[in-house]
């Protein structure tokens, strides 16, 4: 086993999140360490266009955005270990961070290790993905003007989505699993009453179709067991996300859909001295934006920690 010097930050989680929070601690001198995981750059690494980033009235890919983020948080001397944090002990300071053997402490740490959408599970789906499949509406809504589009899925999520989408597409189905919605009644209703959307109830998606892009999805009715071909050009899961907290072993207290609990406009998490920003904290807006903000507020309470504890 090999054991590193005390750091002062360590920052786990490397999207907008972690890549805000590494560029404000290291230009206020924390000389942070940042570990980016294998697939560094988080979910705007599966994004194509990113066209609601402010700073970029022209669009830009999520990867070029995302390597931006990571020269300028390089250039003020943040360092990175590309590989996934395996373990961590936050139960005495300084805080312990493994990446197998090899074990890292620091005085404060940042978890920004972001949500991950979740999947139905078909290969089609990943065969699809960014060429009509997509589980952001707000990100890429904005491609499927004039089309039809199906958002899969019976939460406040999908209700929001398929209402969102109907300012582009022409037509838009949810198609959901069971009769009836989870979502709220307000929501609900919103959904209902537009002249856009059709619900496909007891419906499930067997597969996604297409060439280059999607054109279609083969579903099935699981009342009538009924199965037809229905013609779209994207579909959109709204079937939930996961916020990225294995790691963490329970260590962090958490709400009860799983995500990180922060105090009150602030990225204090149950612990002093682990702060936390982005969306495993964030279950409500889930933007590169607002987790950009949220890491720039973490990196300023881990400065301000450090400073008012003595440990910097
Ligand atoms: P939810 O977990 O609430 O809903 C997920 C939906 O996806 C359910 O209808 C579920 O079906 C369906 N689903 C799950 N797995 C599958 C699958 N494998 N195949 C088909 N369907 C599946 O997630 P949401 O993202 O909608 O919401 C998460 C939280 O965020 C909630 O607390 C919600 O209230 C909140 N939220 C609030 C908003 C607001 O207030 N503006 C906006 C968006 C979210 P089933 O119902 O059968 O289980």
């Amino acid at each position: 086993m090999t054991q590193s010097n005390i750091e002062k930050l360590i920052i786990i989680g490397s999207g907008p999140a972690g890549y805000t929070s590494a560029i404000y601690s290291s230009r206020a001198l924390l000389q942070p360490l940042m570990f980016e995981g294998e697939e560094s750059g988080g979910q705007l690494m599966i994004t194509t266009e990113v066209e609601n980033f402010p700073g970029f009235p022209e669009g830009v890919t999520g990867p070029e955005l995302m390597d931006h983020m990571r020269k300028q948080a390089e250039r003020f001397g943040t360092r990175f270990i590309r590989k996934n944090v395996t373990k961590v002990d936050f139960s005495s300071r300084p805080f312990k961070v493994w990446v197998g053997n090899d074990m890292y402490q620091s005085k404060a740490v940042i978890v920004a290790t972001g949500a991950s959408a979740k999947y139905l599970g078909l290969p089609s789906e990943k065969a699809f993905a960014n060429k009509g499949v997509s589980a952001c509406a707000t990100c890429d809504g904005a491609f499927f003007r004039n089309m039809e589009v199906a958002v899969v899925g019976g939460g406040d999520t999908a209700m929001e989505e398929a209402t969102f989408l109907t300012r582009f597409a022409k037509k838009v189905y949810i198609i959901h699993r069971r009769d009836s919605f989870r979502a709220s009644k307000i929501m609900v209703d919103k959904a209902l009453n537009n002249p856009k959307i059709e619900v496909l109830w007891n419906t499930v998606i067997d597969e996604i179709v297409g060439d280059k892009f999607v054109t279609g999805a083969h579903i099935t009715n699981l009342a009538t067991k009924e199965k037809k071909l229905l013609a779209l050009q994207g579909v959109f899961l709204a079937i939930g996300h996961q916020p990225n907290t294995a790691v963490f072993g329970g260590q962090l207290e958490t709400d009860e859909t799983g995500y990180l609990k922060t105090k009150s406009h602030s990225s204090y998490t149950s612990i002093e001295g682990v702060f936390a920003c982005g969306d495993v904290q964030d279950h409500i807006y889930r933007q590169a934006i607002t987790a950009a903000g949220s890491g720039c507020m973490a990196a300023i309470d881990a400065e301000r920690w450090l400073e008012r504890t003595s440990q910097g």
